[in-house]
């Protein structure tokens, strides 16, 4: 099953935008586009606005509904046509892993767009993208990201993360969710969301442990969802220190003093900032050769997406 991710067309290069130009992110059409395939759409273009075309805005009525105007003339209403559209196209996204919108956007912003009233006064960036409002209210466990954030190494890093999580479970689960496919999930993500929240580690833990409690189609979606949320906090590098410590935990009855004090040193400097977390990752690696744990070697923390991204260099 491909990781599949929704991405803004103007995005990975289409001149779809209101002046026929694009916003091509280097690194949505270089270094992601070989691990993944994209569904590319263009919300204003797919509602039949020309290119070019003149620039609209969202704008919040009398009665607070924010409607999809042409900014010259407020008249010209684009909201239902886009509505009916997204209405349309959404049903059809429910085995994407991510989707990356185009930033500021008044029909694809994810946050931060501009908001008028009636009178052309801008009430501040406040607003959502009509089309992808709809989309997180769809899909709320969705991994959904800017491509102006997506520079940010850090949100990048975040981002990619919960796009392979996502695609996991849904591989896992793609013929049918089983408590027992849920532990065994559940069992490989352990360290991965230690990382990213210790709060969500004991609340999803506790979950599991009362799989029994639910009903599958309530339980597969909910957890999903406190999955992917948890996974929206960064891992600092003090939760990886620690993270690390629980996992050299698992060794240190096998490891000499001087190898042990060799690891504890190279956490220690990781989580001051001296060396990236590749280092003392490879370091349990290598001692994982040397002593194989199946229970640490499954452990998504280890490998949560494709090398060759270099997230963690
Ligand atoms: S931001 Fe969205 S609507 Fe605007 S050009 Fe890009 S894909 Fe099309």
């Amino acid at each position: 099953m491909a990781v599949k991710i929704g991405i803004s067309a103007c995005v990975l290069g289409d001149k779809v935008r209101f002046d026929g130009g694009h916003k091509a992110s280097a690194f949505c059409t270089q270094q992601l586009q070989p691990l993944v395939q994209y569904i590319a759409v263009c919300p204003e273009q797919a509602i039949g606005m020309g290119v070019p075309r003149p620039a609209i805005r969202l704008q919040r009525d009398a009665q607070q509904h924010i409607k999809l105007v042409q900014s010259r003339d407020n008249n010209l209403d684009y909201t239902e046509q886009m509505l009916a559209f997204t209405s349309q196209v959404l049903p059809r996204f429910a085995e994407l892993s991510g989707y990356i919108v185009c930033a500021k956007s008044p029909t694809c912003g994810m946050e931060r767009v501009k908001l008028y009233d009636a009178e052309g006064n801008a009430l501040g960036k406040v607003a959502i993208g009509i089309y992808t409002r709809q989309l997180m209210q769809t899909y709320p466990w969705l991994p959904i990201e800017e491509d102006g954030r997506l520079l940010d190494p850090a949100l990048k890093e975040n981002f990619i993360s919960r796009v392979f999580a996502c695609n996991d479970y849904q591989r896992t689960m793609h013929d049918g969710f089983t408590v027992g496919k849920l532990v065994a999930f559940h069992s490989r993500y352990k360290f991965l969301v230690m990382a990213h929240s210790p709060v969500a580690y004991r609340q999803l833990g506790k979950l599991v442990a009362e799989a029994k409690l639910f009903q599958p189609a309530e339980l597969q979606l909910r957890y999903l969802n406190e999955l992917m949320q948890a996974m929206r906090n960064i891992a600092t590098r003090k939760q990886h220190a620690n993270v690390l410590q629980h996992l050299q935990g698992f060794l240190k009855k096998l490891m000499d003093s001087p190898a042990r004090q060799e690891l504890t040193d190279l956490i220690d400097r990781y989580r001051v900032g001296r060396v990236p977390l590749l280092a003392p990752i490879t370091l349990l690696q290598h001692y994982l050769r040397l002593y194989p744990n199946s229970y640490l070697q499954q452990q998504v923390y280890f490998n949560p997406y494709p090398e060759q991204l270099g997230l963690r260099a």
